[in-house]
């Protein structure tokens, strides 16, 4: 379970998020929605352990973030970015990232994300010819092959066409695990069972 108690976080003097406090508990899905500027992704930052500098609290099932190993805390969460870094190599490879795991379970989670097919592409390159839905699921199933616990998600729909958004709406509201994400998509946020809106 995730608490954020009190939490502000400002740059220099640009208070970014103000006296924020939110419950999160295991298999929650959140949705959080709000203008540009408003600290979307710094919260999402502030989640994974990225920022040190905060006022409050966010305790991680009772224990500070800060206190705990942050290695041992990003291992539990997996932050799939609009545009995921992809490596030259296969996208086999892709969703490996060296894990010592069979080839057969590297090929179930691309079975699940619906990319199987796609498993010995070669990508990375200057013309990895994949789209942005293609491209996302390799990092959803980079989340999956690790069995993260929580799954952070910054505007996944952003470089998506209709068929993928379809399917990563589909993905979302069949996910039973936790999963964080902000969306400027009114269909997104109303798939989360936490609906948050963030003002300026
Ligand atoms: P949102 O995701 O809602 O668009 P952000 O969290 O990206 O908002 O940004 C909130 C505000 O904080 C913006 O004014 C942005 O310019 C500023 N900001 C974001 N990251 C940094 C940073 N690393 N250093 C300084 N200012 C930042």
């Amino acid at each position: 379970m995730i608490k954020i108690d009190h939490l502000s976080k400002k740059y220099n003097d640009n208070v970014v998020l103000d006296d924020i406090s939110l419950e999160i508990k295991q298999g929650d899905v959140v949705g959080i929605i709000g203008p540009s500027g408003t600290g979307k992704s710094t919260l999402l930052k502030l989640l994974l352990g990225l920022y040190p500098g905060y006022q409050g609290e966010i305790l991680i099932n009772g224990k500070e973030l800060g206190s705990l190993n942050p290695a041992k805390w990003r291992e539990k969460c997996a932050f799939v970015e609009q545009v995921p870094f992809l490596f030259e190599g296969t996208v086999r490879e892709n969703v490996k990232l060296g894990q010592e795991v069979s080839e057969k379970k590297v090929d179930q989670v691309l079975e699940r994300v619906g990319i199987v097919h796609l498993a010995d592409r070669r990508v990375g390159g200057e013309k990895s010819e994949l789209s942005g839905g293609e491209c996302q699921k390799i990092a959803i199933a980079r989340a999956l092959l690790r069995n993260a616990e929580v799954l952070i998600l910054d505007e996944p729909t952003n470089h998506l066409d209709e068929a993928a958004k379809q399917w990563l709406m589909d993905f979302v509201r069949n996910f039973d695990q936790t999963m964080i994400y902000v969306s400027h998509e009114e269909s997104m946020i109303q798939l989360a069972d936490r609906k948050i809106a963030v003002q300026r």
